[in-house]
């Protein structure tokens, strides 16, 4: 990449909150640059989780759904009709320290940052955790999901498996039980790690059972899910349990690798941003899952992402009238 002048706008990630970023700062002539991450890397998906979804069904505007990955490319062209630059790279440094931030695409230690920005745009999202498992990985949008709210209304009057152990785990469970038939929590220890109060809610839902101690070692099923392996942790013994959807809820990891000591940080490791998608470094801002463990939607990450371009062109206009 020419390295050239500093640019107005650099956005860092292409799920649905970079993407709209790049829409809405191109369609303000800021002619944005996105680095959109790299296909080989699981945590830099171009595109973001949706490309790992199937259906979407809940994005406003699509009356009979559209595939994740479809939804994805439209938002990419739409960015790129009105000018957005999209690369296939990730930035592997970033110097938020002086102004224009500078932004290392290769060789971190290399001497000159790749390119410069006068404001950056960080959506780099978040990934959910994951057990590990081949099939696991195999049969993702084929019955194994990790968002009850995107997926639920597809397990209805089915027998669902919600594996983890904390307040994810038990809010996809008691939101599973208004679609399926029987929700399963599967958890590798005896006591969960959630909250009382969700803990409550779980045990008194008639539908939700545990089963303690227990590692899923295994998700079965050809084209779709069929049920999961899991291994008694005291016994070592094997047992299948029949289901048709498996919700893994083990945690999830935003990545902000690049920013730790840059930028202000929060205990479970997400930006914290303010007023809007202000970080703490002015002309910094991010939106999209890297700072959200709330609601973690892509429409929620498309709205953030419109508001970062608007926080972005207004700091940019207030830097020219200064
Ligand atoms: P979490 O609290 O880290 O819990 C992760 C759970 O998954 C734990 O029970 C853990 O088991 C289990 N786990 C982790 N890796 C596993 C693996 N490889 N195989 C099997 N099980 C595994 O994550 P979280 O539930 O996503 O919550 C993250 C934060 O968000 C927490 O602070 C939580 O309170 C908050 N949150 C709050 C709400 C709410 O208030 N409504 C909702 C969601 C999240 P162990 O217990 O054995 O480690």
């Amino acid at each position: 990449m020419e390295s050239g002048a500093a640019r107005d706008v650099v956005i860092l990630g292409s799920g649905p909150a970079g993407l709209t970023a790049a829409i809405y700062a191109a369609r303000g002539e800021l002619r944005p640059v996105v680095l959109e991450g790299e296909p080989s890397s699981s945590s830099d998906q171009p595109g973001g989780q949706l490309m790992l979804t199937t259906e979407v069904e809940n994005f406003p505007g699509f009356t009979h759904g559209v595939l994740g990955p479809e939804l994805m490319v439209s938002m990419r062209a739409q960015a790129e009709r009105f000018g957005a630059e999209i690369h296939t790279e990730r930035a592997s440094r970033v110097d938020l320290a002086s102004t224009p931030f500078g932004i290392w695409i290769g060789d971190p230690d290399a001497a000159e940052p790749t390119l410069r920005a006068r404001a950056l745009i960080i959506a780099t999202g978040a990934r959910s955790l994951m057990l590990g498992l081949e099939n696991e990985a195999r049969l993702l949008g084929y019955g194994v999901s990790t968002c009850a709210t995107c997926d639920g209304f597809f397990f209805r009057d089915k027998r669902i498996v919600v594996v983890g152990g904390g307040d994810s785990a038990l809010e996809e469970a008691l939101f599973l039980t208004k679609f399926g038939d029987s929700v399963t929590v599967v958890h590798r220890r005896k006591e969960l790690r959630a909250s009382k109060i969700m803990q409550d809610r779980a045990f008194k839902n008639d539908k939700i059972t545990f089963r303690w101690d227990s590692v899923v070692t295994d998700v079965l099923g050809g084209e779709r899910v069929t049920g999961v392996r899991v291994r008694d942790a005291n016994t070592g013994e094997e047992s299948d349990i029949v289901a048709d959807g498996v919700f893994v809820a083990i945690g999830h990891a935003p990545t902000t690798e690049l920013f730790a000591g840059k930028l202000q940080i929060d205990e479970a490791g997400y930006l914290v941003t303010h007023e809007g998608t202000k970080t703490n470094v002015p002309g910094v801002f991010a939106c999209g899952d890297v700072q959200d463990h709330v609601y973690r939607q892509a429409v929620t990450a498309a709205g953030s992402g419109c508001m970062a371009a608007i926080d972005a062109e207004r700091y940019l206009s207030s830097l020219a009238s200064s």
